[in-house]
């Protein structure tokens, strides 16, 4: 179960593109009604699953304390249970301390931090109350977050106004050693075709950076590529993984109303996308007709080749593109269709080269395991200055047959 908490709409902030946040009457969610969501969770949830609970807002690190009093309450739940319970903060960073820092290592909180790259790319959106660019005073924190969460991820929303600096932005938050970057086109922007074309050469000049990355050996993820090569290698079994509104994931308004995800939230006022609210549960007849809206065939997709391996299945995008969960914005699919040869050539060109990173990333279902096992180990060490030269040539070395699951696609 995906548990989001829409904790506040207000914001320090006052992005050109936010589709939450102080835009909205001001409301915190209480900590009543935050707790009572946790546990409605709970008791919804069968013993043993997990639940991932996302703090979102408006900024959550507004309501720092409620956060805190949740995260302490799943604890206890936890220790009573041993239910797991998965945190994770999406913050803007401007609130983010020291203490903060030592209370997410404590509680395992992921921290998922927005920063649209270098100054020019981030300012052009990325501004407070009173207009002025935010990455002057990100720029630290982002230091700090970095070094004591290394698995911090960072998202970089991408605009026509920043696309002109989407690569060097990528290379500068990999430069920072960030090693998780999440990029969210803003499909709702005015794309022309100038634009347009512009994000199609930086998609390019990312690819080329991704396969010398591989090259060179670097473990990162980077979504627009990692995404797309698994949805072909898995095709139709991705297919089936994909959400179905509000089937296992729930976000949570600050009044305690339930919607199938963050973009359905907004004033909190379209009771047509209301799933119920977390004193009475869900309303599952409700929620069966949206998923029954939703996995209709899309008139505009039929025999599109691309189907299994499009965006255009998410309500959450289509929500916000189109103001309906079943219709495609042509934006979505002018996208769509640049993105995919871009990625399937970074692909080939891995595959072919059999390169032991990418057989190990993308064909090793244990990868993710090892790999979050090598990264504390590095944390580990870099904490106390010791080097891990001897223990990476050891993994260069490793024999071939350690590359397991390499299934055969050319
Ligand atoms: S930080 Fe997030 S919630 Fe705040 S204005 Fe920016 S996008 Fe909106
Ligand atoms: S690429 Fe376009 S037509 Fe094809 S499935 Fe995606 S949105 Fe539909």
């Amino acid at each position: 179960m995906h548990l989001t908490l829409h904790l506040t709409h207000a914001c320090n902030l006052r992005c050109t593109y936010c589709y939450t946040g102080e835009k909205f009457p001001r409301g915190h969610m209480s900590e009543k009604v935050a707790i009572r969501a946790i546990d409605w969770s709970h008791e919804t949830t069968p013993p043993g699953e997990e639940i991932d609970i996302v703090f979102f807002g408006g900024e959550p690190l507004v309501r720092r304390d409620t956060l805190e009093r949740c995260v302490e309450h799943s604890q206890r739940l936890r220790a009573e249970t041993r239910r797991p319970f998965f945190f994770k903060v999406i913050t803007n960073g401007l609130l983010v301390d020291e203490a903060f820092l030592e209370f997410a290592n404590r509680h395992e909180i992921l921290i998922s931090v927005s920063c649209d790259g270098v100054r020019e790319a981030h300012d052009a959106s990325r501004c407070d109350a009173l207009g002025r660019g935010t990455w002057d005073r990100l720029e630290p924190r982002l230091r700090l977050i970095r070094r004591e969460n290394p698995y911090a991820q960072v998202t970089l929303v991408v605009t026509p106004k920043s696309v002109r600096w989407l690569a060097e932005s990528v290379e500068w938050l990999f430069g920072l050693r960030f090693r998780y970057l999440h990029l969210q086109v803003q499909h709702e922007a005015e794309w022309d075709r100038r634009s347009f074309r512009e994000l199609r050469r930086q998609y390019r000049r990312l690819a080329e950076l991704y396969v010398a990355r591989m090259r060179r050996g670097e473990k990162f993820f980077l979504n627009c590529f990692d995404s797309k090569i698994h949805s072909y290698i898995q095709g139709e079994t991705l297919a089936h993984q994909r959400c179905s509104v509000g089937r296992g994931q729930v976000s949570v308004a600050p009044s305690g109303r339930m919607y199938p995800c963050v973009s359905f939230v907004g004033a909190d006022d379209r009771e047509e996308h209301r799933v119920g609210d977390v004193w009475s549960g869900l309303d599952e007849e409700k929620l069966a007709g949206l998923a029954c809206r939703m996995q209709r065939p899309k008139p505009s997709c039929e025999g599109c080749a691309l189907t299994d391996r499009c965006s255009h299945w998410c309500a959450c995008l289509n929500m916000r593109t189109t103001g309906r969960i079943d219709r495609v914005s042509p934006v979505v699919c002018e996208h769509e269709r640049m993105l995919m040869p871009i990625a399937d050539w970074v692909g080939n060109t891995l595959w072919k080269e059999r390169n032991r990173l990418f057989l190990h990333k993308f064909y090793n279902r244990a990868y993710p395991v090892l790999s979050h096992l090598e990264e504390t180990l590095e944390h580990w060490a870099e904490q106390r200055g010791i080097s891990l030269d001897a223990v990476d040539e050891a993994i260069a070395n490793l024999p071939d047959e350690s590359v397991a699951f390499a299934t055969g696609k050319e």
